[in-house]
């Protein structure tokens, strides 16, 4: 393995490139008793590891090596929280200075110059106008603790008790924010989630929850939201807050048409309901929009924001309006908010996504990799849609059996069978979506156009043997 120096810093660090990608494997025993003494440890809730049971050795950017010797392409990137992938050494820098001041590592949320800089930074990166009357909330350190702060947010300042939420949304698994998850699997519980949700259709345009897409579509979900709102019968009471991803993740790579969040956003205001945008995946600059709603011209009431803001280290923020700031001191808490290593790693994280202009870059080369991908469309008619913003990208695959509907089933078998060749191959992906037929990419940030070709290359070549195989 080579080294060479950052181009931001004298750092050496180890590093795989393109050019170390096409190794074989050998056989591990160390790594087979590994994933072993895993399955026979683990709780049966564990996740990823069924679809990518890897022993993981060492990371560097975009790629990761396992155990057996074999480097993968990591378009996982810690479910999106690696905006520069593994162990930059940007941030590594940072941790190691943090480390090497004697600064207090936990400090609950007592203030240090880390922080001081970590909030500096970050309101910053915030459109000026919110960031002018904004304030800041840490959490625990996941992306579902800010979620449940702002819920809890949004019914202190309103007084009210309902939430608005999506079909398609994800928001996390503790208990209220699996009450806003639209995939039922996991909502499965014995007992009750939190009361007073109400799941509205989401504007999945290939999907169209009214079966007019479009335009139409969008005035179509627009009007059915204000009925709730306004008719004296409709049912349900006025909300505290509606809770949505700008562009679902989980829920299968949908981005919402800016139009509709504009709507959104004037209901919202219209009936002083908080408008609680969920950026813990699209945030950072993933989009090609520091935050997602950019692209609307809108502004949230509450911003939830987590995985790429404590630059891969576990750190969540709630940013509200300062008119929301109602709540009384200590009524929220929890002991993990002040991990300084991952406020370091979040602002030198922050500062080299903008030095490095990697926003501008994440619009610029997500355009690149769906034009590559709807090239390789026109020869699979199995890949039914693909969409995204920035480098979050999804592949919708779809059923081609005769008799399917004008828009076909989703055929999840498949995009798993896809998933479990690229992985065999070097890449890891991951699905989401209705019946997980969605294959999504999030890769880091720092990623290469030439990169991007040899993802869709292997991505192209595997979706041939799987179709073969399966016809
Ligand atoms: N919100 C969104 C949009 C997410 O994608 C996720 C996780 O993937 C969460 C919230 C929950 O974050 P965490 O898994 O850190 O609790």
């Amino acid at each position: 393995m080579q080294t060479r120096s950052s181009s931001m810093e004298d750092v050496q660090f180890p590093l795989f490139s393109l050019a170390h990608f096409r190794q074989q494997p050998a056989r591990s025993f160390e790594a087979e008793r590994m994933l072993e003494r895993q399955a026979a440890r683990e709780s049966n809730a564990r996740s990823y590891p069924r679809r990518i049971p890897l022993a993981l050795k060492e990371a560097h950017g975009l790629y990761v090596l396992d155990s057996r010797g074999q480097l993968f392409m990591d378009c996982l990137a810690g479910a999106g929280t690696l905006a520069l992938g593994h162990n930059h050494p940007c941030t590594l820098a940072a941790m190691r200075e943090t480390l090497d001041s004697g600064v207090p590592l936990h400090t609950l949320d007592l203030t240090t110059a880390v922080k001081d800089e970590f909030v500096e930074t970050l309101f910053n990166a915030l459109p000026p106008a919110f960031a002018a009357q904004a304030r800041i909330q840490f959490c625990g350190p996941t992306g579902a603790d800010g979620i449940e702060a702002a819920i809890k947010l949004a019914k202190i300042a309103t007084g009210r008790k309902g939430i608005f939420c999506f079909s398609g949304g994800y928001h996390g698994m503790t208990h209220g924010a699996l009450s806003l998850m639209g995939n039922l699997g996991p909502k499965q519980l014995p007992g009750s989630l939190m009361p007073d949700v109400q799941v509205l259709p989401y504007p999945y345009d290939y999907r169209c929850p009214f079966s007019i897409g479009g335009e139409a579509g969008v005035d179509a979900g627009l009007s059915y939201i204000e009925q709730l709102l306004t008719d004296p019968e409709s049912g349900v009471s006025l909300p505290a807050a509606v809770v949505v991803e700008v562009v679902q993740g989980e829920g299968g790579v949908i981005p919402a048409p800016t139009r509709w969040l504009q709507g959104l956003r004037k209901l919202t205001q219209a009936h002083g309901v908080a408008l609680i945008i969920d950026e813990v995946q699209s945030g950072i600059g993933r989009t090609g929009r520091m935050f997602a709603f950019e692209y609307a011209g809108i502004e949230p009431d509450i911003l939830v924001i987590s995985k790429a803001v404590g630059g891969g280290l576990p750190l969540a923020v709630v940013v509200y309006r300062d008119s929301l700031d109602v709540w009384k001191p200590g009524a929220h808490a929890g002991t993990f908010r002040g991990n300084q290593l991952a406020m370091a790693a979040g602002t030198a994280t922050l500062r080299y996504i903008q030095a490095q202009g990697l926003v501008a870059n994440a619009e610029r080369l997500g355009e690149h990799l769906m034009a590559r991908l709807r090239e390789v469309q026109r020869d699979f008619a199995c890949m039914g849609d693909v969409r995204g913003r920035g480098l979050m990208v999804g592949v919708e695959l779809v059923c081609t059996a005769p008799g399917q509907a004008r828009v076909p089933a989703g055929d999840g078998a498949l995009a798993k069978a896809l998933q479990q060749q690229c992985l065999r191959e070097g890449v890891i992906l991951e699905l989401g979506g209705r019946h997980g037929a969605v294959v999504r990419f999030l890769p880091p940030l720092t990623i290469s156009a030439e990169e991007i070709d040899v993802l869709v290359e292997k991505f192209q070549h595997c979706l041939s043997s799987v179709v073969a195989s399966t016809h």
